[in-house]
């Protein structure tokens, strides 16, 4: 990647060490300014954002940045605008929820069989469209040790608890051995099947990934690591070298993208990143709908946008490349997944057979009848799962397979 010139003085050691990255991150107006010439709407959104808001764009990604074009989607992520400082109607402090499912002070418990563990407030960038903000932008006071064996404590006492994510802000912050010690005590109870680690570091400071943290994931197996690239212009050299290097340690890696207006909002740029993050071995997992995070309408689309967009990338592109898209619901009503409208309804065909009207991805119009007869239960079900009869205990991982919400 070409440096902004602001850091050519680096030497590529210094510039290859994730920790000289958060070190030199840039935290205020004039430090941006002196690397790219600010518009007049940056400058003001700047100004109002200082002293309210948390302000970081590491050199790396500061590379990334248009310096002719404000309208540039990386600097759309973390140059605050203006609009940032007001309020739309229906925009909430708490878009999902997360407070109401809160029983401990770095724990989010929403559905019964997974919780959000909040390792840390802080992250390497802030992205002005951040939901958790009113954590991640300075109003908490953080989470030490106590609140993170508070939160190891509450998992072990919830035995339903089968699958964590390891949170915040950004748990790649943390030092290897800080985060190693948060994964080995959660991998320490016996519940716990699944660990997730979300983190935007293969993005915004790629040099994070090192070897050695991935082969540390990897000990936590399975464990997900779950990331966030939003444009095209993230799918660097530097971020693909990341994402293989988690991926050849045994580490799979999953995209959250969050549409966002003007910066992704359309089908040919997701498609765009979706098939190069498929060529980074990388599943793109959601696309999610902006949520009422206070300071933040002027990103979001309507709700139609990303229905649209579905329906523009089903059959121009692999199955594997295209998302579900998630809909939070406020209030914490949890996660909904929309589609375009492929049932047309019920009816008979020409021959006479019941069944259904559906269209493909051309608009044509197709029959698909029913089978015979309506049962649709398994016959083998209940000797399968024994529990459900009343006799033993079902297998122990199979007999969770009815699971409430998504995650
Ligand atoms: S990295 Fe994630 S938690 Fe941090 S500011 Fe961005 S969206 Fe929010």
């Amino acid at each position: 990647m070409t440096r902004n010139p602001l850091f050519t003085h680096a030497t590529d050691a210094e510039w290859r060490d994730w920790r000289w990255q958060q070190r030199n991150a840039l935290t205020t107006a004039d430090a941006l300014a002196r690397a790219v010439p600010l518009a007049d709407p940056e400058r003001r959104g700047l100004a109002l954002a200082e002293g309210r808001t948390r302000i970081a764009v590491t050199p790396y990604y500061a590379s990334l940045m248009d310096p002719e074009h404000p309208s540039c989607p990386i600097r759309m992520q973390v140059i605050p605008s203006p609009e940032e400082a007001a309020r739309a109607p229906g925009d909430l402090e708490d878009p999902i929820g997360e407070e109401t499912h809160r029983p401990a002070r770095a724990i989010v418990h929403k559905y019964r069989d997974r919780a959000l563990l909040l390792a840390v407030d802080r992250c390497t960038v802030y992205c002005r469209h951040c939901t958790r903000r009113r954590i991640t932008f300075g109003e908490e006071s953080g989470f030490d040790r106590a609140a993170v064996d508070e939160a190891l404590a509450y998992v072990r006492a919830h035995t339903e608890v089968r699958d964590v994510i390891v949170s915040g802000g950004d748990p790649l912050v943390l030092s290897d051995e800080r985060l190693e010690g948060i994964l080995a005590g959660l991998r320490a109870i016996p519940h716990v099947q699944l660990l997730r680690v979300a983190t935007r570091a293969p993005v915004t400071n790629p040099m994070r990934i090192t070897g050695d943290l991935a082969a540390m994931l990897r000990r936590f197996a399975p464990l997900f690591l779950v990331t966030h690239f939003n444009h095209p212009k993230e799918c660097t050299a530097e971020a693909r070298t990341a994402c293989e290097a988690l991926v050849d340690h045994g580490v799979p890696v999953e995209n959250q993208t969050v549409l966002l207006r003007g910066v992704n909002s359309s089908a040919r740029i997701l498609g765009d990143l979706f098939e190069r993050l498929l060529t980074f071995r990388v599943r793109p997992y959601y696309l999610h709908q902006g949520d009422l995070a206070a300071g933040t309408a002027h990103l979001r689309t309507p709700l139609e946008a990303g229905v649209a967009i579905l329906d523009q990338l089903r059959g121009r592109t692999s199955g594997l490349a295209i998302p579900h898209l998630a809909v939070d619901l406020p209030g914490g009503g949890g996660k909904v997944t929309l589609q375009p409208r492929y049932l047309l309804g019920e009816g008979e065909d020409e021959r006479g057979l019941r069944g259904h009207w559906l269209r493909n991805y051309r608009g044509e119009r197709y029959f698909y009848p029913e089978p015979p007869g309506r049962d649709c239960t398994c016959p083998y079900e209940k000797v399968y799962y024994r529990d459900a009869g009343g006799g033993a205990a079902a297998p122990a991982v199979a007999g969770r397979d009815r699971r409430e919400g998504e995650a």
